[in-house]
This record gives structure tokens, C-alpha cells and sequence, in this order.
């Protein structure tokens, strides 16, 4: 007897940002000389006022299951952050729920809203994840494709476009992976008037919300008129506090959703790690602001370098990301045929690692994403190879995919 794997798990690919990280970390392993840009992970030490709380539960023993929506103390501090920062009112006895990563808390409040054959509009370039997850669930991932000669402008008439009487949520993130956008008012009102319209769920990640630049404020979708009841809140530490192997996020919105929400939670990781939650309630209570302006103020210090540099090298244009760490510059002067052999060729010939613009749908498909969550030296001495081996002519064309099984 031989075990078959579902065929909704076989119908999805691997996440190839995380395929990448892996790749990289076994090339590493082999002692081969990568600088990798390809994943959205801050290269920052978790700061102190996170860890200490974290080590001293850990030493005092606080090493048992915690309730399933979380520790009520987190819970209480994560309602005081929404409120103060993102004007979202969320009783913390109801509406928050405290989950083992972001992408978790994404996949149960997904399952919470969506049942078999509805579909959930995806307007990309977006994260490679959240496609995967509509699928698994049974639910169809509608792709609405941005145009990129339009700085990726999400537009009322495009989102009431892909609307059928099957669409049930759309789901936003803002800032933006991968293209560093941040939601302007005018798109924030394009999608509550459809959400409105059609009676959608809308589904908010938020997780980029502090890291953003020249003075840009974040909107929160559930603050916006027409979106305060009909919106769920994802966020989390990994990328604000550089938490990203904690694995810590939550959720918040409305009592009667966040009900269900929180079975799916039980059913699945009971809850999250209960030391990690008294690290994230250090991060919360603590001097946390500083260390994220910090942290902030470093990303912009990349971000104007490597714009500027990429900008440099003919064939490569690159637009000002307004949020979160990364950069989508379009790559269609470089002659390849695609992202994903640009991508190839640039390991292979530079051993420079960056995601093709394909992993994040159709719109992308000339360009790739760096992520300049990376120390200014690697950001350098990138930037020197690409434009060395760009500027050495090579025939990009036809060149083979190295690993390319690993990659997607
Ligand atoms: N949303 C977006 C847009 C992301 O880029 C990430 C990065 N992994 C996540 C959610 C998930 O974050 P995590 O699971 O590390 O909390
Ligand atoms: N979110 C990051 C990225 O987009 C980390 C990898 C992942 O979880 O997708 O690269």
C-alpha cells in the first residue's frame, strides 16, 4: 500500500521565497560565496528588552500551553498598540488573537471567512503565500493583476471587475511585499466602496506597518470608513522587531469572526509558544519605539543607496519604495526572457540571490525583488557584481537554470 499525497497539497507549489532562504543557507553550508537578497528577513539581533523577558520565562519555567487566543496581558497590550497607532478599537477578550506567526494568523483568519469555492481577490504583485493558503482551503485565489506603468495603483473599477457572486474577501497588504507600495487614500476608499458594495470580507496585512519612509503615515483598512466591520488585522514581530525565528503574530477583528477564527487556531497549534508571548509583551511595553526607528533609519540609508545604484546600471529601473524592504526594479533592458532566468543567471554568473518578480504574480514578470534587509557592505558588493558581469556583455539568453528544481 503506498500513501498518495492530497491532490490539493500536490496542486500548490513550494513557497519559493522560502526556497530561496534555503538554498542559500545550504550554498553557505558549502562554503560558496552568495550574497543573498533574496529574503525578507531583517538582519538585525532581536533587541534586548525581547529577549531578557523571553529567557527569564523560559528560566522560571513558564513553559506550558498558554490560553488559545493568547496571553490576556499580550492581548491587552496589542488592543493599547491598535488603538494608539492604528485607531482599530478591538476588546481584547474577543477580538485578538495571538498566533505562532503572521502567516498563521493569516491561514486562520483565511479559514474563518472563506468556505469551499469562494473566491478571494488577490490584487498583485503580492506575497507568495497568500494564494497557496485560499487554495488549501478550498477557496479560489482571484489574481488581480496591477499595472505596473501605473506604479501598481489598485483601482475600484478593477477590483469591481474581477467581482462574481462566488467573491467573498479581498485581501490587501500595505506596505507592500513585494512592490514597497503603501496604500493611498484614494485606494484605501476604492476598496471599502467594493468590500461595501458586494458585502466582502476584507483581509489586512499590516505586518510592514512601522517600517516606512520619508515620513509616509500607515492606514489601517479596519479604521477606514466602510471597512471597520468587515475587516480582519493581520500583523506580527517578525520584520518591525527582527523576531522572524520567534514566529509570533496575531490577529484581530470582529468578536462574531474571531469566534471561529480562534476553533481553527485550537484545532491546529493549540496556541502559541507562551516565552515567545512574554518576549513579544517586552517588545510592546518596552523602549521598543527607539529600536525600531533604529532599525528604520538603517533600511532608509539602504534603500537610497541601492535605489541609486540600481538606477546606475543600464537596462535597470527602479522605482522609490515607499515601505517594508524591498526593492521590485524592472528588468526588461537586461534582454532576458524572464524573471525567473534573470534570476538564474545573476546566481550563477554573480552569485547574487534575488526572487523573480513571476513568484508574485503575472504584472511582475520582468522585474525582480531585492530585499535590502541586508548590511550595507552586502548591499556594495552586490551592487558592484551585478553591474561587473552586466556590464561584461554575457548572453543572458539560454543560459540553464541553476538548481532551478529548488528555486520554485
Ligand atoms: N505577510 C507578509 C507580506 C510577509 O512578507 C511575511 C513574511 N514572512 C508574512 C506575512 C509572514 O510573517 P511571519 O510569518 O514571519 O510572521
Ligand atoms: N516574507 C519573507 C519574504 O517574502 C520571508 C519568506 C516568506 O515567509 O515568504 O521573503
Amino acid at each position: 500500500m503506498s500513501t498518495r499525497p492530497a491532490p490539493v497539497a500536490a496542486s500548490i507549489g513550494r513557497s519559493p521565497t522560502v526556497a530561496l532562504l534555503d538554498e542559500v543557507q545550504r550554498q553557505k553550508a558549502r562554503g560558496v560565496d552568495v550574497l543573498n537578497l533574496s529574503g525578507g528577513e531583517p538582519d538585525f539581533a532581536t533587541p534586548e528588552h525581547v529577549v531578557r523577558p523571553a529567557v527569564e520565562a523560559l528560566q522560571a519555567g513558564f513553559t506550558h500551553y498558554t490560553p488559545s487566543r493568547g496571553l490576556p496581558e499580550l492581548r491587552e497590550a496589542i488592543a493599547a498598540k491598535l488603538h494608539a497607532d492604528n485607531g482599530i478599537v478591538a476588546d481584547p477578550g474577543t477580538d485578538v488573537i495571538v498566533t505562532p506567526s503572521a502567516k498563521h494568523a493569516m491561514f486562520i483568519a483565511l479559514a474563518g471567512v472563506i468556505a469551499p469555492g469562494d473566491e478571494v481577490l488577490v490584487p498583485s504583485p503580492a506575497w507568495v503565500s497568500y494564494a497557496p493558503m485560499v487554495t488549501l482551503l478550498g477557496g479560489r485565489p482571484v489574481d488581480v493583476p496591477l499595472d505596473p506603468r501605473d506604479n501598481f495603483t489598485i483601482t475600484a473599477e478593477q477590483l469591481s471587475e474581477a467581482v462574481t457572486p462566488r467573491t467573498r474577501a479581498i485581501l490587501v497588504n500595505t506596505p507592500n511585499n513585494p512592490t514597497g507600495r503603501m496604500l493611498t487614500a484614494s485606494e484605501a476608499d476604492a476598496i471599502a466602496r467594493v468590500a461595501d458594495r458586494h458585502d466582502l470580507t476584507v483581509l489586512a496585512d499590516e505586518i510592514y506597518e512601522y517600517i516606512r519612509y520619508d515620513g509616509r503615515s500607515h492606514r489601517s483598512l479596519a479604521a477606514w470608513p466602510g471597512c471597520r466591520d468587515r475587516t480582519l488585522t493581520v500583523n506580527g514581530f517578525s520584520k518591525s522587531y527582527a523576531m522572524t525565528g520567534w514566529r509570533l503574530g496575531y490577529v484581530t477583528g470582529p468578536a462574531a469572526v474571531m469566534r471561529e477564527v480562534v476553533k481553527v487556531q485550537e484545532h491546529t497549534v493549540g496556541c502559541a509558544s507562551s516565552f515567545v508571548q512574554r518576549g513579544a509583551l517586552g517588545a510592546l511595553t518596552g523602549e521598543s519605539r527607539a529600536c525600531i526607528d533604529e532599525m528604520v533609519a538603517s533600511y532608509d540609508a539602504r534603500r537610497r543607496f541601492l535605489v541609486g545604484a540600481l538606477n546606475k546600471i543600464p537596462g535597470i529601473s527602479c522605482a522609490d519604495p515607499e515601505g517594508a524592504f524591498y526593492v521590485l526594479p524592472d528588468i526588461s533592458g537586461l534582454g532576458f526572457g524572464s524573471a525567473q532566468e534573470c534570476s538564474a543567471w545573476l546566481i550563477e554568473h554573480a552569485g547574487v540571490v534575488v526572487t523573480p518578480g513571476s513568484a508574485f504574480g503575472p504584472t511582475a514578470e520582468q522585474h525582480v525583488r531585492l530585499s535590502f534587509a541586508a548590511p550595507l557592505e552586502t548591499l556594495t558588493a552586490t551592487v558592484e557584481r551585478l553591474a561587473a558581469v552586466l556590464d561584461a556583455g554575457g548572453a543572458p539568453r539560454g543560459t540553464t537554470a541553476l538548481r532551478a528544481d529548488n528555486l520554485s
